[in-house]
């Protein structure tokens, strides 16, 4: 199984998240939310194979560490993956906008002087400047959507961008996140869990719980399971292996994609 979108240094005990995804043979893009907590997340995947760890700076914390921009800059030559990034266009973060669009522009800009990244990318309320934003850089790398909740124009504009889109339970709860799965490319979606934010019923979400993400996907594309696996395992591939990103890093933060 795939988790394109997990904050697991954020869990109570990130150690035991780790253990159950070696057991369960789980790729997992863990994700960060400012540079300074990129090392030590980086160290929670040390020992563990399929981890890997992405330098991020999220948008709500954008006016607050947007001093951090430079230990992004330093940090970005060890990373293949570039995570959580974005704008964030809801009314409690509207007043960091001009700090948010400066970050995401100025990590845009570096991650194409770098011949580009991976990049999971937050959108909430800010599809339309997200997609703006990135059509000024189009040498950034692969840009993936985390949670797209944008309108189905939105959708339509970002697959003819290339943008791909990572998927988890949550957004399958509802008829309107169903509605823009079911408009997604089958050759662009990847699955994610958005741990520990995200949840179901209650309950906190963990990278295993994407087997539902594969469940529903089965439903919505009217294929076997095992069809929507080949499918989805392909995906990765091809993002992961032919995406237009070009690094040249320490092999230990590439993911070689031999999943089951
Ligand atoms: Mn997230």
């Amino acid at each position: 199984m795939i988790d394109f979108h997990c904050h697991v240094d954020l869990y109570p005990d990130p150690q035991s998240v780790m253990r159950a995804c070696v057991e369960r043979g789980i790729f997992v893009l863990s994700v960060t939310n400012t540079p300074s907590a990129w090392q030590g997340t980086v160290a929670l995947a040390a020992r563990v194979p399929r981890v890997r760890t992405a330098l991020g700076l999220h948008p709500q914390l954008a006016a607050e560490r947007i001093g951090e921009l430079e230990l992004f800059r330093k940090l970005l030559p060890n990373v293949r993956y570039v995570g959580e990034v974005g704008l964030d266009g809801t009314p409690e973060h509207r007043s960091s906008w001009v700090a948010q669009l400066r970050v995401f522009n100025d990590i845009l800009d570096a991650c194409g002087k770098a011949r580009g990244r991976i990049l999971s990318i937050h959108s909430r309320g800010a599809a339309t400047a997200v997609l703006d934003t990135l059509s000024a850089h189009r040498s950034a790398g692969a840009p993936v959507l985390h949670w797209f909740s944008g309108t189905q124009r939105e959708l339509s504009r970002a697959t003819e961008l290339g943008c791909w889109f990572s998927v988890g339970p949550a957004m399958l709860v509802g008829a309107k996140g169903k509605a823009l799965v079911d408009r997604m490319p089958h050759d662009r979606v990847i699955p994610e869990s958005d741990g520990p934010f995200a949840r179901v019923s209650e309950l906190t979400l963990h990278p295993w719980d994407v087997e539902s993400v594969y469940r529903d996907l089965g439903h919505l594309w009217s294929v076997s399971l095992g069809e929507v696996r080949l499918q989805l395992r392909n995906n990765f591939r091809k993002l992961v292996e032919h995406s237009s990103t070009s690094f040249d890093g320490p092999e230990s933060t590439y993911m070689k994609p031999r999943i089951s």
